[in-house]
């Protein structure tokens, strides 16, 4: 059963936009936005025209990982010219509302406004618009998963066995509306202590890949937890670009590739 709603959105292509790719986890706090903004980079390093829509309504990252400030401005009919840093176009409702004003919307405005920022904004022509997804299975999740044809979704996951079920809804929310699962990611899988130098797995290690050989959908790589990603996020240099030829960059990119 779907949910309807007044706010219901048409699923058309994005005049200028070829793909669009989804980047969705069962729940919040697992990477989903780090893994979004560094495989869109990834994508940038393969000659490919980014965009980056920031969908997480009630808690955009985006402005900060991708260390932009100020406002995008309003052309003509409406339309939102997208904010642009390290070559990629992005759009976030962070860069137009107080975070507290979005926290409290219903539905219908939460709706209203993904569809507006995938429509109503000068995204010109890309090649992938990679879409940082809410967190978890519900309406507004669905509303962007039918408000325009996906390419696919890639689906982010901690190791531990609460995020891997959650993750699982995910993945069999978009098989529901027939969108393709382009892979599952295992984001802080790895600890490697800084000092001694000695692997821990904190979250446990290995569940993701199970899970995506259980499920029949690819494994895209796992991600460590590491200081340097989490510290160049919250600098707004992400890991791709700020250590373009480091390991974690490598990962990213090579996710990019199998997307
Ligand atoms: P979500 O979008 O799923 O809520 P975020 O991408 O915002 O998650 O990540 C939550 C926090 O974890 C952020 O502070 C981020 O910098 C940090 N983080 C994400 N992935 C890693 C990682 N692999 N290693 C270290 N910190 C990470």
């Amino acid at each position: 059963q779907r949910p309807r709603s007044a706010a219901q959105p048409k699923n058309q292509r994005i005049p200028g936009v070829k793909h669009v790719i989804a980047v969705a986890s069962g729940k919040g706090g697992v990477g989903k936005s780090t893994t979004a903004c560094n495989l869109a980079l990834g994508l940038k390093t393969l000659g490919l025209k980014v965009g980056l829509l920031d969908a997480d309504i009630y808690g955009p990252s985006m402005p900060k990982l991708m260390g932009i400030h100020g406002k995008p401005r309003l052309l003509e009919n409406r339309i939102l010219e997208p904010m642009e840093a390290y070559g990629i176009k992005v759009m976030s409702i962070g860069f137009l509302v107080e975070e507290e004003a979005a926290m409290i919307w219903r539905g219908p405005m939460v709706m209203s406004a993904i569809t507006q920022m995938l429509r109503e904004v000068a995204w010109g022509d890309l090649d992938v618009l990679v879409v940082d997804m809410p967190p978890g299975t519900g309406d507004a999740q669905l509303t962007m998963a039918q408000a325009t044809p996906l390419a696919g979704a890639v689906i982010v996951s901690t190791p531990q066995d609460l995020a891997l079920i959650d993750a699982r809804r995910g993945v069999s929310m978009f098989k529901r509306v027939e969108i393709p699962i382009l892979g599952i990611v295992e984001n802080m899988a790895t600890f490697v202590c800084p000092h001694c130098g000695q692997s821990s797995h904190i979250f446990g290690h290995g569940g993701a890949r199970d899970e995506a050989s259980r499920l029949g959908v690819p494994f895209l790589g796992e991600i460590p937890l590491n200081m340097t990603i989490r510290e160049l996020s919250d600098a707004g240099r992400p890991v791709v670009v700020a250590e373009p030829e480091g390991p974690h960059a490598g990962i990213y990119k090579s996710m990019a590739q199998q997307v």
